[in-house]
């Protein structure tokens, strides 16, 4: 099936998957016994035609799944024309992952163990350098789809203390984006903070996906296991109806890289031997997914819209996360204590109860329609790569969700990851570019796991004015489990957890009365969990890997490193290793990238780089010198093979622009001009300096000056030889 013929059939299969999709049905786990034993020895001709039967039986979609015939027979064949990069796992990092080594020409597999999307919202605030990353990726794309789909600001930009959501009190509200009517910022950004529950997120991935010849997205296949060597990564498949091997649908699948972006129970990071760092398990909860379109119309009725209540009762504690008021779909996260207590417990009858409680409502429709429980951590692994292979995502790290960090990390991880790939594929860069991938994101990950748990820390202020204390109830629960308790009958021990919680929960009332005007300053001065975090969303920088940092950028970035307040304001800069600042920008010219036009709009300094596929940007302000930095950029390219494009960034104003002429640009380069008068006081640099930019948009290396003319050419072709790992 060639061209266009095959991508509408993928799309009408889309549409008649999406009819079909049901909630987390799911293959289950591995390890049935003798797995490995059913391997076919042969070629993958027969695991192909065992798909293609696996494809009869199954609820993949087809086009997609497991039994896509065409998809199975083109890549397991060990001498075939096998996609570089297999990656295991379709969750938002995976798939994003796949687009974006799409998006610079890279074939993958994505094998994903579930035959349908999961239908349980976790993620759903996405932070701007996330939608930033989503911007670049999809025709519309999916950032603007994100923006589409999200609820009006109103309805999402508080936070709710309450004794309960419909009935019961509020306690306070707080207000995340005081000042702003609309979630953009467009001084610090092109996109906005979004809220869009990640069961809504992933099908704008896939359908993306599915526009793309270069990505095999493959459900219902799960990664058994795998094997490296030197020269590549073969893994072992398990297309089973049954997920155990059952049927014998087993074939191997080999590839230059493999990508694990299994979440955080996927398993392939302990395959790679790859340990964990951090506090580990903090709490354990139990998520019901519900509608209740009543409760959305009573939140708006009181004037109680909000993304997050934090509910405090005598009978529950609960956060929980409207998704949508006016479809009245929600989360509440209630917290639990294994082993005492079970996910078991949490029947779907006993789980409605909970969201009446909740609600402070007991005639409220509630259709219960997921039960989750999982285990809130902080874990980041000690390395991002294993041989051939890397981590992404959940697979990398855990974090508490308070801070809403977990996707919008990972998908910055596979932003990170996606260019470096693709460039070493492509022989523009050596292989040791692929070691600053964990050298760059791993103290991402880090950071925002510390902080993530502070988060957590920071919610717990409320419940414990109100004499709450949920680390008083783990400790509880610990000593109730402990091995010197256990001539205790379970029976007892529960009962005894279960009292001492409700006399807890119980005791909140007459207290929070007491503290009524304490609450009120915590309220008032912002001290609970914030919504917004732009310094870390925006702000962070890359000090060590694949940057060129200068001698005399180490002052200003200790500087800018020094740890700073909770709510301090993200600050651009153009140090090496930052992102580079967003400008608003109009193409005058578009030279040589973005002759092809891209198929993006170029509104942004953020999109010249998302345009420039594996190639370098040269960022240069419009001046006299231009023309050596051109001569420059056309030297290093000739000597190292990695294409370096200039872009002139001239002043929007009449005044400012008159200086343009002083130096003709060679129609090779790009000409954008500052719409916002903005990048005068942002670029941080001389008139004649310049900035070269890597594919993620970060900052590689910075000429504060042309000053050493003599040199520019050798010192360019220098940095992009570090930069690139082309030494
Ligand atoms: C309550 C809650 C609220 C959250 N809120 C936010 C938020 O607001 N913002 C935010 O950024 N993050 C948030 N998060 C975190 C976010 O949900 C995760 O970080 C995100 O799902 C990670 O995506 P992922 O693709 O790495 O992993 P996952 O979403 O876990 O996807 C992994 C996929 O891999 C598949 N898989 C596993 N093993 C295999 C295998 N061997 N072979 C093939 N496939 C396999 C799984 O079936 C799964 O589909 C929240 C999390 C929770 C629990």
């Amino acid at each position: 099936m060639a061209g266009s013929t095959a991508l509408a059939a993928r799309q009408a299969a889309l549409s008649l998957w999406r009819c079909f999709r049901s909630s987390h049905a799911s293959l289950g786990s591995h390890g049935a016994q003798g797995f490995l034993a059913q391997l076919p020895k042969t070629a993958a001709g027969s695991s192909c035609r065992q798909l293609a039967t696996a494809a009869g039986a199954g609820t993949a979609p087809p086009g997609f799944a497991a039994g896509a015939a065409g998809a199975a027979g083109d890549s397991t064949d060990a001498g075939g024309d096998n996609a570089p990069v297999v990656i295991a796992g379709g969750g938002p990092v995976g798939i994003t992952t796949a687009l974006l080594l799409a998006k610079h020409g890279v074939r993958s597999v994505v094998l994903e163990r579930s035959r349908t999307l999961t239908e349980h919202p976790q993620a759903h605030l996405i932070n701007m350098r996330c939608m930033e990353v989503l911007r670049g990726i999809g025709a519309p794309d999916v950032a603007s789809q994100v923006v589409q789909l999200m609820p009006p600001l109103e309805e999402w930009r508080r936070f709710v203390y309450c004794t309960g959501m419909s009935g019961g009190e509020v306690l306070g509200m707080v207000d995340h984006f005081k000042g702003q009517s609309s979630p953009h910022q467009p001084a610090i950004s092109p996109e906005p903070v979004a809220h869009l529950a990640q069961n809504r997120l992933l099908p704008l991935l896939v359908e993306a996906a599915a526009q793309q010849p270069a990505i095999d997205l493959r459900m219902g296949h799960a990664i058994h296991s795998f094997t490296q060597t030197a020269e590549g990564v073969t893994a072992v498949v398990d297309a089973s109806p049954d997920g155990n091997g059952g049927g014998g649908n087993i074939y191997r699948l080999p590839s230059q890289y493999l990508v694990a972006a299994d979440g955080a129970r996927g398993g392939l990071r302990q395959q790679l031997g790859i340990g964990m760092g951090g506090p580990g398990s903090i709490q354990h909860l139990i998520n019901i997914h519900f509608f209740s379109p009543q409760l959305g119309a009573a939140l708006r009725d009181r004037g109680a819209a909000g993304m997050l209540y934090f509910v405090f009762n005598r009978d529950v504690i609960a956060v929980v996360v409207a998704h949508n008021l006016s479809r009245g779909e929600f989360v509440a996260q209630i917290p639990y204590f294994p082993p005492l207590q079970s996910g078991a417990d949490f029947t779907p009858a006993r789980c409605a109860e909970i969201v009446r409680q909740v609600a402070r409502r007991s005639d409220l429709a509630v259709e219960v329609r997921t039960i989750r429980p999982w285990t809130m951590a902080g874990r980041v692994a000690h390395t991002y790569r294993g041989g051939r292979a890397f981590l992404v995502g959940d697979a990398a790290h855990s974090f508490p969700p308070s801070g809403a960090f977990g996707m919008n990390t990972g998908i910055c991880d596979a932003h990170n990851l996606a260019w470096k790939l693709a460039a070493v594929l492509e022989g523009r860069a050596g292989p040791a570019l692929l070691d600053t991938y964990t050298a760059e994101r791993k103290p991402v990950g880090t950071a925002n796991m510390l902080l993530s748990v502070a988060n957590f820390n920071e919610a717990l202020r409320v419940p414990q004015m109100l004499g709450l204390d949920y680390k008083a109830a783990n400790l509880l629960s610990d000593v109730l489990a402990a091995p010197a308790l256990s001539w205790l009958p379970p029976d007892v021990r529960r009962s005894v957890l279960e009292t001492t919680m409700s006399v807890g929960k119980a005791a909140a009332s007459p207290i929070r009365r007491l503290r009524r005007s304490e609450l009120a300053e915590v309220f008032e001065h912002g001290e609970t969990l914030r919504l917004q975090f732009p310094k870390e969303d925006l702000g962070y920088l890359y000090a060590a890997g694949a940057v060129c940092p200068g001698p005399a950028d180490a002052a200003a970035l200790a500087e800018y490193q020094r740890p700073k307040p909770r709510d301090a304001p993200y600050t651009p800069t153009t140090l090496v290793g930052a992102r580079l600042p967003h400008v608003a920008i109009s193409v005058q010219q578009p030279g040589r990238l973005l002759a092809a036009g891209g198929g993006h709009d170029v509104a942004s300094t953020v999109d010249l780089a998302a345009a420039a596929g594996t190639s370098l940007v040269l960022l240069m302000s419009d001046s006299p010198q231009q023309v050596l930095w051109e001569a420059a950029a056309t030297a290093a390219e000739a000597a190292t093979g990695v294409p370096v494009l200039p872009v002139v960034i001239t002043q929007g104003s009449a005044a400012t622009s008159s200086s343009r002429g002083a130096a003709a640009s060679s129609p090779h380069t790009t000409v954008v001009q500052d719409v916002s008068n903005a990048w005068l006081s942002l670029r941080r640099i001389a008139p004649d300096g310049a900035l070269l930019v890597r594919p993620d948009g970060h900052i590689a290396w910075r000429a504060a000056n042309s000053s050493s003319l003599q040199s520019l050419a050798a010192d360019l072709e220098r940095v992009v030889r570090v930069v690139m790992a082309k030494q």
